[in-house]
């Protein structure tokens, strides 16, 4: 296990905001992972797990106890008679593996083409992109179990998956280190019709090859368009979530003209149009951006501190409220 002491939270995260964390412990093996615990429970040190700081926010104050990062890398494929299962080590860069099973033609996450991170954070917010979710695939995951001190394997029913939400980021909160996961992918085509953004770049290219590998570059193609680099620009991608509401509440905000999506995961209000209709779009707020290509995401521009992005945040949350009467509730994790 690699002990890194005084490092700055935001070094660690995409959106760059963050002071000190006391230690930065990389582990390199299941043991290092109970070793790593053990370490922090010796000094009484609280813990954070933390993969590539894609969809996590540091504070000012830093973090007076012990980060925990999976380097554990490696995707391990076992071909079946209908499909392939992949076992994928945690530390692996998310995006790795979406490549590897596109080249093997392989169908099931190749819209989740460019999502920055790694492969032990994608089942925590059960990561999902033009029509695509991780639960879709994902059969199970091996963790270190904090509460027992135990490795265990969880299937996906245990881990309650639902729209960016599963046991890791509710219930079970911070009890689970995820070593590793396993996926089962099958050959052939992504099923039509497939996301409305995609079907529309489909339309406009005269597209007609819908392999893994030709969706992994539309899919691409559209994300450069809209999408900081996270290697450019401090973001943590969209910075809140979309709301579903009921189909009472929907009926009544197809009157009032609100654009609605009934999709198979319910009634959703698309939050990038709340905080453009709101008057955000492109606007800069204590030194923090609202894309004005994506309005759902924020972009660290000259934030000074995490006070500044908290000014930005009641500012666009407060005047969504007063407009339209839903609160916009937070995507990225608090590091504290
Ligand atoms: C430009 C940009 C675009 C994005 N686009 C999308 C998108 O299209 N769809 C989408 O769903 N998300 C998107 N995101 C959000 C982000 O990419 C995902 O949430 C991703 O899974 C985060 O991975 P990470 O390794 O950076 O996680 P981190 O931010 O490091 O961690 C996220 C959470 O996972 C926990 N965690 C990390 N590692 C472990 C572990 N080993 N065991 C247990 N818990 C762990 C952390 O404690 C934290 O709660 C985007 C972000 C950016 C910056």
């Amino acid at each position: 296990m690699r002990v890194n002491e005084n490092i700055l939270i935001s070094s660690l995260t995409t959106m760059r905001l963050g002071g000190p964390a006391r230690y930065v412990l990389e582990v390199t093996s299941p043991q290092e992972v109970a070793d790593a615990y053990g370490f922090a429970e010796q000094f009484r040190l609280r813990t954070f797990p933390l993969g590539y700081g894609a969809n996590t926010l540091g504070h000012d104050e830093g973090f007076n106890g012990a980060i925990i990062i999976n380097r554990m890398q490696g995707i391990a494929d076992d071909f079946t008679a209908d499909g392939a299962r992949l076992k994928v080590m945690g530390g692996e860069y998310w995006d790795n593996v979406v490549a590897h099973a596109c080249e093997k033609g392989l169908t099931g996450i190749e819209a989740l083409s460019k999502i920055p991170g790694l492969a032990g954070s994608a089942p925590v917010q059960n990561i999902g992109a033009y029509g695509q979710q991780l639960s879709d695939t994902l059969e199970s995951v091996d963790v270190y179990d904090t509460a027992s001190r135990t490795f265990r394997t969880l299937t996906k029913e245990n881990l309650h998956f639902d729209y960016r939400q599963s046991i890791f980021n509710t219930t079970e909160r911070g009890r689970y280190f995820i070593i590793s996961i396993t996926l089962k992918l099958t050959p052939g085509e992504m099923p039509r019709p497939f996301y409305n953004s995609l079907e529309r770049y489909i339309d406009d290219h005269s597209v007609t090859d819908f392999s893994p590998q030709s969706i992994r570059q539309i899919v691409s193609a559209i994300r450069d368009t809209k999408l900081p680099d996270p290697l450019k620009v401090a973001s943590a991608g969209s910075f809140f979530h979309n709301i579903y509401i009921s189909d009472e509440e929907a009926e009544k905000a197809i009157e009032k003209g609100y654009p609605m999506h009934r999709g198979k995961d319910g009634n959703k209000i698309s939050a990038a149009w709340l905080i453009e209709q709101a008057g955000f779009k492109g606007k800069l707020l204590h030194g923090i951006r609202v894309s004005d290509k994506a309005p759902l995401v924020l972009i660290n521009e000259s934030a000074k501190s995490y006070n500044d992005l908290e000014k930005a945040r009641e500012e666009i949350v407060g005047h969504v409220y007063d407009k339209f009467g839903w609160w916009l509730e937070q995507e990225p994790v608090e590091l504290q």
